[in-house]
């Protein structure tokens, strides 16, 4: 069965009916780029930044940070690299400084793009690399708690002048750079319609999404079965995200935990997803999955999942529907 999974590496990640879908990795070290690469994914759906800034005082300056980003893209050989901005919060081990300690409720304070936003220098410098690395290739940009239309346009504002300062100092800088935004606080889900218009793609963090969603902390276990993905809420705000995506040409990817799970491949692929971007480890599984399930049949039997009103109808739907 290994030998099985490991020839899936050649293969792609074509539906029965013959829809090729897309499988990104998530990242966040230099093994985990070669790993993606060596499996075939179309390349990285979401490079965490964080890594480079836990376990020490100082912050990395923009050639490191540079550094670091130029290879993941070297590494991906030409194939798409979306690249997050620091997600970084009193819900982390930070030593920086730069989080706030002891916040009263880490999941709702300064993390992701609000402290990007807040520290001095911390955006512009992380940009700034970013912009350069995109010189060695296909570079996405992608921010992290996103819950109005004011970040983006801020940050994109901010983008569009740290480009011009670096093609100005000489440095090759990619044509394009598409920035995005994750879809993980239910408000940018609710009021996508308004800020849909300054992001090139989306990228829904389900991890989050799920936890302020339905106000279960995605890390206290007493909560058991009360976190989960299988929500009717949950469920009608995937499909709605992904449907005014694509309705507006924008490419929509799920990122959370729920992307790599095999199990609910026919569910987000009966919702519409054509990208997931998950874990390397468990990329040629959800390959296997996805070339087992036939489209067409999924996505005429959405509505049923979508009219389904408790936990154990979405199970049922999900082993109706499971090849
Ligand atoms: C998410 O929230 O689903 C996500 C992918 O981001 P993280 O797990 O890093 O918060
Ligand atoms: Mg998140």
């Amino acid at each position: 069965e290994r030998k099985q999974l490991h020839r899936l590496r050649r293969e792609p990640s074509r539906t029965l009916d013959g829809i090729d879908i897309k499988l990104y990795a998530n990242a966040e070290s230099r093994e985990d780029v070669a790993e993606a690469h060596a499996l075939g994914a179309a390349g990285v759906g979401l490079y965490r930044t964080e890594f480079l800034f836990l376990q020490r005082h100082e912050l990395p300056d923009e050639d490191e940070q540079f550094r670091v980003y130029r290879d993941v893209v070297l590494g991906m050989t030409g194939r798409a690299v979306t690249i997050r901005t620091l997600d970084l919060g009193a819900d982390k081990a930070d030593r920086t400084g730069l989080a706030l300690r002891d916040e009263p409720n880490p999941a709702l304070g300064l993390r992701g793009v609000r402290l990007s936003l807040a520290r001095d220098g911390l955006l512009d410098t992380q940009l700034r690399a970013l912009v350069r690395a995109s010189g060695y290739g296909p570079l996405r940009i992608l921010l992290p708690m996103v819950s109005s239309r004011e970040e983006i346009r801020t940050v994109r504002a901010r983008l569009n002048r740290v480009i011009e300062e670096v093609r100005a100092q000489g440095h090759e800088v990619a044509d394009q750079i598409p920035l995005g935004a994750m879809i993980e606080v239910p408000a940018a889900a609710i009021a996508l319609p308004s800020f849909i218009g300054s992001v090139d793609f989306l990228s829904i963090g389900t991890n989050d999404l799920v936890q302020y969603l339905l106000a279960a902390d995605r890390n206290n276990e007493a909560l058991g079965e009360l976190y989960t993905p299988l929500h009717p809420a949950v469920l009608r705000m995937l499909s709605s995200v992904i449907k005014l995506g694509h309705k507006r040409g924008k490419p929509v990817a799920v990122c959370g935990e729920m992307a790599g799970d095999a199990h609910f491949a026919p569910l987000l692929l009966a919702l519409g997803l054509m990208e997931f971007s998950l874990h390397p480890a468990t990329l040629l599984e959800l390959r296997r999955s996805i070339r087992a399930c036939d489209l067409s049949q999924l996505q005429a039997n959405a509505k049923g999942l979508l009219r389904a009103r408790d936990r154990a109808s979405i199970e049922q739907w999900l082993r109706d529907n499971t090849p």
